[in-house]
């Protein structure tokens, strides 16, 4: 099937690498015009140059970055569809987290998001249509020690899906979430490389899963093309789980 997404516009932010560029090559394969709102100038650019798509500098944790970025976008069309993809990790003891480091993760994971909403909604409800996808975490669930306050701000997410939906659906504008868990990308890569064996840490994950492996970034997208499409009309304040079902697994 191709041509899922003609015609519409799409920002997906932090789309230079990882889940974010899987998710803009997937719309872009669909057929839609797609605002790459990156904060990194190296992979945002490189990805514009490699898929036609339209790069917007943009830091999702500053307001004003947010509302440059979504006044570019509308040269393209008011956008029907707003993933927020950007995200980052912070993982420490509870205790041990300092002022910025909890606020680090909150502009970014938690305001970040809302801001983006916030910037995108005006004009999906002037025009009546409209779908946004948040991509949280299975960490929105479960809580593995040491990853605070990480999953504070994925649980918000969670929230923010739940309560954007039900304000506006009946305005035409859905608001959904995708938990990934375990997905093979750099943030990963780079989780793994502060371990002394790199690889048996990556193995490790693997073994986690009933599937014995993790989910690659294309699997997320292909989940993010269905709730952005016609092809979901009625899935609203939902959130999908992709995890090879490694959260419903319990250990021995
Ligand atoms: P990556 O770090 O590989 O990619 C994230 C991208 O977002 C980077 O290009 C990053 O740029 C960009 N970004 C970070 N902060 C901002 C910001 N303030 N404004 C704009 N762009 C920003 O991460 P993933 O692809 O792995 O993760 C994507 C999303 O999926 C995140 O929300 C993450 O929490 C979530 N997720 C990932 C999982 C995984 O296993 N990979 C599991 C569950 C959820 P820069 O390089 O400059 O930081």
């Amino acid at each position: 099937m191709s041509g899922r997404l003609q015609h519409k516009v799409a920002v997906v932010t932090g789309a230079g690498r990882g889940i974010g560029a899987a998710i803009a090559r997937a719309f872009i394969a669909e057929g839609a015009r797609v605002v790459i709102a990156e904060r990194d100038p190296a992979t945002g650019a490189a990805m514009a140059a490699s898929t036609g798509a339209m790069f917007v500098h943009t830091d999702v944790s500053d307001p004003d970055s947010v509302a440059a970025m979504a006044a570019a976008a509308a040269s393209l069309g008011p956008p029907d569809i707003l993933i927020n993809n950007a995200g980052i990790n912070v993982f420490h003891d509870p205790l041990a987290t300092t002022d910025a480091e909890w606020r680090r993760c909150m502009t970014v994971d938690l305001d970040g998001v809302w801001h983006c909403c916030r910037a995108l909604l005006p004009s999906m409800l002037t025009a009546g249509r409209g779908s946004i996808v948040n991509i949280a975490s299975v960490h929105a669930f479960n809580i593995i020690p040491g990853c605070f306050p990480y999953p504070v701000a994925k649980h918000a997410v969670v929230g923010l899906t739940r309560a954007l939906g039900i304000e506006y659906a009946p305005r035409g504008v859905r608001v959904n979430a995708i938990a990934p868990g375990y997905i093979d990308t750099p943030i990963a890569r780079e989780y793994w490389a502060t371990f002394p064996d790199p690889a048996a840490e990556r193995r490790k994950a693997e073994l986690l899963h009933p599937s014995q492996r993790i989910g690659r970034p294309e699997e997320v997208a292909m989940t993010a093309v269905f709730l952005a499409s016609d092809e979901a009309p009625f899935i609203n304040a939902a959130t999908i789980v992709i995890d090879g079902g490694r959260s419903v697994l319990y250990h021995e």
